[in-house]
C-alpha cells in the first residue's frame, strides 16, 4: 500500500497531465469542430479553367483565421486557410479580419450585447494574454500581432500592406516571388474601440486598414442586423466613421443594421465594402441586406464581397456560389463584386482556399466571362485598395 504523501503525488501528478492535455489539445479540437468542409458536388477542372486560375489575380475580404491557435505557416487538414494553403490556392491578397466579442447563441434574428460572450472563453481556453481579458481593443490588437509576427519571420512569404506604397512594392515583389501572399488587417465590429476614439489610432498604428461597424449586436455605434434595435449610426458612430475615413481606413458595413448603412451612406465620403454577405434578391436570409441598399452601395463605388456559407447564398455549394456572384454582376455591375469567403468565421464551407479553382471553374460553367471573372476573383479588390489605402 503506497504511502499518503506517494498517493498524493501520483493523483496531483494526474491531475496537472489532465490539465496541461486540455490546454494542448482543446483549442486545436474546437478550431476542428468550428470550422468545418462538407462534402458537396465539384465541377471537373478545365484546361481553359486551369489556364485562367493560373493567371488571375485573387483576394478575399474576409477570413478570421488569426482568432484560433492554429500556426498559419503549417499545412492544416481542418480549417480553412493557412499560407501554404492560399499559396496553393494561388491567393495574392488576403484580409485577415480580427473577432473580439461573439454573443452565446448567435443567430441571425436578434442578440443582445449582455449575453455571455464566447470570445472570453475563447481567450481564456487558448491563453491569449491577460490583458485581452477585459479588453476588446486588446483583443484586436493580439489578434493583429499574430499577423505582424509572420511578415517579421517570414518576409519571402508574407507581406503586411498598410498603404498604396507598400501594395506597389508587394505587386512588383510577387513578380519575382509568385508564392508571395499580401496579408491586410480589419476588425469584426467596431465595439473592438472599447468606446474609446483613440483606439482608432492605435489599430490604425497596428496596420489596421478595415474596420466594420457592428458585428452580431447592438454597439456605441449603432444597430447591428442582428441586434435589438434596428437603429441607425450614434453620434459617436459618427464620430468613429469620420476620424477612421480620415486616416484612411477602409469602412465595412457587414452586419451593420440598414437604417446604419443608410446613414454611412449619407454622410461618408468614401465608397464602403460590405466583406462579407449573400445577395437577399438571390438568397433571402436575415444575414443579407437588401437589393437595393447593395444598388446604392455599388452606385457609390462600394465592393461587395460573396461569402461560401449558407446563411450567405442558401446553399453552401461551388454552383450556388458561382450563382450568387452572377446574380451579383447582374444587380449592380462585375465591377462591384468581390469575394468575402468568411473562411474560418464558424462557417461550413464547401472548399478551402487551396481549392478556390473549382470557384473559376464553376463560374466558367455558368457562362460569366473570363475579364468578369478576373474582376471578381480579385481585379477589383485591388483596384479598391489601389484607390483606397493610405499614401
Ligand atoms: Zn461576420
Amino acid at each position: 500500500m503506497p504511502s499518503k504523501k506517494v498517493m498524493f503525488t501520483i493523483i496531483s501528478s494526474f491531475i496537472i497531465l489532465v490539465i496541461i492535455g486540455f490546454f494542448v489539445f482543446f483549442p486545436a479540437q474546437l478550431d476542428k469542430q468550428t470550422n468545418r468542409l462538407h462534402d458537396s458536388t465539384l465541377p471537373a477542372i478545365s484546361e481553359q479553367a486551369r489556364t485562367l486560375h493560373r493567371d488571375l489575380l485573387i483576394g478575399d475580404w474576409h477570413s478570421d483565421s488569426l482568432l484560433w491557435k492554429r500556426d498559419l505557416m503549417d499545412n492544416h487538414d481542418y480549417g480553412h486557410v493557412d499560407i501554404p494553403r492560399l499559396q496553393q490556392g494561388n491567393v495574392a491578397l488576403q484580409m485577415f479580419t480580427t473577432v473580439t466579442k461573439s454573443p452565446d447563441g448567435i443567430n441571425y434574428e436578434t442578440n443582445s450585447s449582455d449575453a455571455s460572450d464566447n470570445i472570453t472563453k475563447l481567450a481564456l481556453v487558448n491563453l491569449w494574454p491577460t490583458n485581452t481579458w477585459s479588453s476588446l481593443a486588446e483583443r484586436a490588437l493580439f489578434q493583429g500581432s499574430k499577423a505582424l509576427e509572420l511578415t517579421d519571420k517570414f518576409p519571402q512569404q508574407v507581406s503586411l500592406i498598410t498603404s498604396k506604397t507598400a501594395l506597389s512594392e508587394f505587386l512588383l515583389q510577387r513578380k519575382a516571388n509568385p508564392q508571395l501572399l499580401g496579408m491586410l488587417l480589419g476588425t469584426e465590429g467596431s465595439h473592438a474601440l472599447d468606446g474609446d476614439l483613440s483606439n482608432i489610432q492605435r489599430l490604425y498604428d497596428s496596420g489596421f486598414r478595415m474596420m466594420s461597424l457592428q458585428h452580431f449586436f447592438d454597439n456605441k455605434l449603432g444597430g447591428s442586423l442582428h441586434g435589438e434595435s434596428g437603429e441607425g449610426l450614434t453620434e459617436f458612430g459618427r464620430e468613429a466613421v469620420q476620424q477612421m475615413q480620415f486616416l484612411g481606413i477602409m469602412l465595412d458595413v457587414s452586419h451593420s443594421s440598414e437604417q446604419v448603412v443608410k446613414d454611412v451612406l449619407i454622410m461618408s465620403s468614401q465608397p464602403v465594402l460590405v466583406s462579407h454577405t449573400g445577395f437577399y434578391g438571390h438568397c433571402p436570409s436575415p444575414r443579407n441586406i437588401s437589393d437595393d441598399l447593395m444598388q446604392q452601395i455599388a452606385a457609390n463605388g462600394g465592393l461587395i464581397a460573396v461569402g461560401y456559407w449558407d446563411a450567405a447564398v442558401c446553399e453552401s455549394n461551388v454552383n450556388e456560389i458561382a450563382k450568387a456572384i452572377q446574380y451579383g454582376i447582374t444587380l449592380v455591375g462585375s465591377e462591384h463584386v468581390a469575394l468575402g469567403s468568411d473562411y474560418d468565421g464558424a462557417t461550413s464551407v464547401p472548399f478551402d482556399t487551396s481549392e478556390l479553382i473549382y470557384l473559376t471553374q464553376a463560374l466558367l460553367d455558368l457562362g460569366v466571362t473570363e475579364q468578369q471573372i478576373k474582376q471578381v476573383m480579385g481585379g477589383n479588390m485591388l483596384q479598391y485598395l489601389q484607390l483606397h489605402l493610405p499614401d
